[in-house]
């Protein structure tokens, strides 16, 4: 064990000291407890203890506190773990070589998806950046829409895997990585959330793109997820969790909650227009080692959230936001 480092913390988006709290230590303990028993009721009896401890052991440590910021609604970890502790943590990580083949392919189907709303606001395909590639699951689907995608990535094991895939992959952060061409799209995917510091991020992205060129963002959303585990303790208390669990939201593994709003003030402020927002819920997380029932209740409830519009606005739990890059 080693121990981890806590500052104070300041909104990252507006810079505001003025935050109250949405979930305190004991809260957010219950919240991974809760989680924990989600998965291990769903997954076959047979399942590989690693299967488990992937669905359930993230990248950052729980959070102590989590706020909400006064001003623009962004959520937040305060106090927050020191940035070179949240970057180490995941960049240890060694995934084994079964678990990224099925993030790999389980990911493939939703990434398609994501890579054609790429295409639809670009108008044709590029050479693109994205940062996070880890197991390759969109390069992969960006290469069969016609992209020259690379991936940028911390976790060495993950980058060994795409490379074996044929991916040219770097190893290393966004604000040190440097390119002689300039990309026409920049893709964060899976770990905007999680970045120490979001608007040095955006001012990377913004040095890696050639003007006019785009920034496809997708994050968990820090309103929807504030809004509904105010209901954990009440009658929808059950519905509350399940539909956190589902959408990977139940004691808010992340660094930072963005909002339609405060993520559209954070990329205004580093030169970017945001020109589309798409809602959604999280990818699958069922695969062969959930049992039967467990994935049809996780199908039914995703299908539910979008009869019933909730994923339509800025009230989905996860949500996409398309900028470009000014000239
Ligand atoms: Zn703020």
């Amino acid at each position: 064990m080693h121990s981890i480092a806590y500052e104070l913390a300041r909104c990252p988006v507006c810079n505001s000291a003025d935050s109250h709290e949405i979930a305190g230590t004991d809260d957010v303990r219950e919240e991974v407890e809760a989680l924990w028993g989600f998965h291990t009721r769903r997954l076959r009896d047979e399942t590989p203890p690693d299967r488990l401890t992937d669905r359930v052991a993230f990248s950052q440590p729980p959070a102590l506190r989590i706020v909400q910021c006064a001003r623009c609604e962004t959520v937040f970890r305060n106090p927050r773990e020191r940035a070179f502790e949240v970057t180490e943590a995941y960049a240890d990580e060694t995934p084994s070589l079964e678990t990224l083949q099925a993030l790999h392919e389980t990911q493939q189907a939703t990434y398609s998806a994501q890579v054609a709303r790429l295409t639809d606001v670009a108008g044709h395909p590029g050479r693109g950046l994205e940062v996070g590639s880890y197991a390759g699951g969109f390069l992969g689907a960006a290469r069969e829409a016609g992209w020259q995608f690379e991936g940028l990535d911390v976790n060495e094991a993950a980058n060994e895997f795409a490379r074996a895939l044929g991916f040219p992959v770097t190893s290393g952060d966004l604000v040190s990585f440097r390119t002689r061409t300039p990309f026409d799209a920049v893709a964060i995917w899976n770990c905007f959330d999680q970045l120490p510091d979001p608007r040095a991020a955006a001012r990377a992205v913004h040095g890696l793109l050639r003007p006019l060129g785009l920034l496809a963002i997708r994050v968990p959303n820090g309103a929807f997820y504030s809004a509904v585990r105010r209901r954990l303790d009440g009658i929808a208390g059950p519905i509350a969790r399940a539909v956190l669990a589902h959408n990977n939201l139940l004691g808010f593994p992340y660094r930072h909650g963005f909002t339609v709003h405060s993520i559209t003030l954070l990329l205004e402020d580093t030169g970017f227009d945001v020109i589309r927002t798409h809602g959604d819920a999280l990818v699958p997380i069922a695969d062969e080692w959930t049992r039967g029932w467990a994935a049809a209740e996780e199908r039914m409830i995703k299908a539910a959230m979008k009869t019933l519009g909730a994923l339509d606005s800025d009230g989905a739990p996860w949500f996409e936001v398309y900028a470009r890059r000014d000239q």
